[in-house]
C-alpha cells in the first residue's frame, strides 16, 4: 500500500518535471500536432455502404424485365382504350413488384450483418483516433500514454449509440429509394412516358442513393471521430481547443471564420450558422478538428510508464 503510494508519488514528480519543461513556465500549451480525420475508417465505411446499396441494384435489375413487360401491356391497353381497368391493374402490379423487391432487399440486408459491421467500423475509428491522440501527446508533451486505457470500455456506450443511429441511417436508404422509384414508375405511366426514360430516372434515383450513402459514411466518420476526441481530451483534463479547419476549398465560410480561435469543450460549442452551435466534426459534413490546449493545472493523463495507475500531474 505504502509502496504503491510511494511509486505513484515519485512517478508524479518525475512526470511533472518532464512535462513541465514543455510548458516553458506558461499555464497553457497548444498542441504541436493537429490530429487527422481517420481516412482509413472512412474508406472502409464507404466500401461497406457501396456493397449495401448494391443489394438494391441487384434486386431491382432482377425485377425490371417483368416491370417493363407489364408496363407495355397495360400502357397499350390504356392507349387503345380496350379495357377500363388497365391503370388500376398496372398500379396493383407495380405495388406487388415493389413489395417483392422490398422484401428481398430486407431479407438480404438482415444477413448482411449491418450492426456488426458498423460496430467494427466504430472500433476502427476509435483505434485510429487514439493513435492520433497518442501522437498529439508524444509530440507536445514528450511522453507516451496508455493506449489500452482508451481501447477497453472507454466510452463504449458512445460507440453503441453511434452504431444504432447509423443502422437507422443506412437501412432507411433502400426503403426511401424504393418509394421514390415506385413514384417514378407510376407517374411515368400516367404521363405515358417511354420505358427507356423511366429506366433512366430510376438509374438516376439509384445514383442519388449511392451518393447519399457515401455522404453519410464521410459525415458519420467525422462525427464519431469528433466525439471520441472530445471525450479523450476532456477526460485528460483538457478544457479548451483551437478550432482547426482542414484548409481545403470545401470548408464552409462559417467554419473558416472559427479557424484558429480558442473555444471551450464544455457546453454545445461556438455558433456556426444561424444560431446553430457545434464542436468540430458535429456539423453536417464537417471535417474540422479541435486541436487541444493543454493546461498544466488540470492535465490528467493515463501514462504508459505507470503500470496501471492513472497519474495526475499537479
Ligand atoms: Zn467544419
Amino acid at each position: 500500500m505504502g509502496a504503491v503510494r510511494m511509486d505513484e508519488k515519485m512517478l508524479n514528480k518525475e512526470l511533472m518535471a518532464k512535462v513541465s519543461r514543455k510548458f516553458y513556465g506558461h499555464t497553457n500549451l497548444y498542441s504541436k500536432y493537429t490530429p487527422k480525420i481517420p481516412e482509413g475508417a472512412e474508406r472502409e465505411y464507404i466500401r461497406m455502404v457501396n456493397e449495401y446499396t448494391g443489394i438494391l441494384k441487384e434486386e431491382l435489375e432482377a425485377e425490371f424485365p417483368t416491370l417493363k413487360e407489364i408496363y407495355k401491356r397495360e400502357r397499350d391497353a390504356e392507349v387503345q382504350g380496350r379495357r377500363e381497368d388497365s391503370a388500376t391493374d398496372f398500379l396493383l402490379a407495380v405495388i406487388g413488384i415493389f413489395n417483392r423487391i422490398r422484401n428481398k432487399v430486407a431479407a438480404r440486408c438482415l444477413s448482411f450483418g449491418l450492426k456488426k459491421r458498423l460496430l467494427n467500423l466504430a472500433l476502427i475509428n476509435r483505434r485510429m483516433t487514439t493513435k492520433e491522440w497518442e501522437k498529439v501527446i508524444r509530440t507536445s508533451l514528450g511522453i507516451d500514454i496508455r493506449k489500452d486505457y482508451y481501447l477497453g470500455d472507454f466510452y463504449l456506450d458512445q460507440l453503441a449509440k453511434w452504431v444504432s443511429e447509423n443502422v437507422d441511417l443506412i437501412t432507411s436508404i433502400p426503403e426511401n429509394t424504393l418509394d421514390k422509384m415506385k413514384d417514378i414508375v407510376l407517374d411515368g405511366f400516367n404521363r405515358g412516358r417511354r420505358t427507356t426514360d423511366i429506366a433512366k430516372d430510376i438509374q438516376l434515383a439509384y445514383g442519388v442513393s449511392r451518393k447519399k450513402a457515401r455522404f453519410i459514411a464521410r459525415d458519420q466518420t467525422a462525427k464519431l471521430n469528433g466525439q471520441i476526441q472530445r471525450a479523450q481530451q476532456m477526460d485528460a483534463g483538457i478544457t479548451e481547443y483551437i478550432w482547426s479547419d482542414c484548409g481545403d476549398e470545401r470548408v464552409r465560410r462559417s467554419h473558416r471564420r472559427l479557424n484558429g480561435q480558442k473555444f471551450s469543450w464544455e457546453g454545445e460549442g461556438p455558433e456556426t450558422d444561424n444560431g446553430r452551435h457545434c464542436h468540430p466534426g458535429q456539423d453536417f459534413n464537417c471535417r474540422c478538428i479541435g486541436r487541444p490546449v493543454f493546461n498544466r493545472n488540470t492535465l490528467n493523463l493515463p501514462v504508459k510508464e505507470d503500470g496501471g495507475i492513472k497519474v495526475t500531474i499537479k
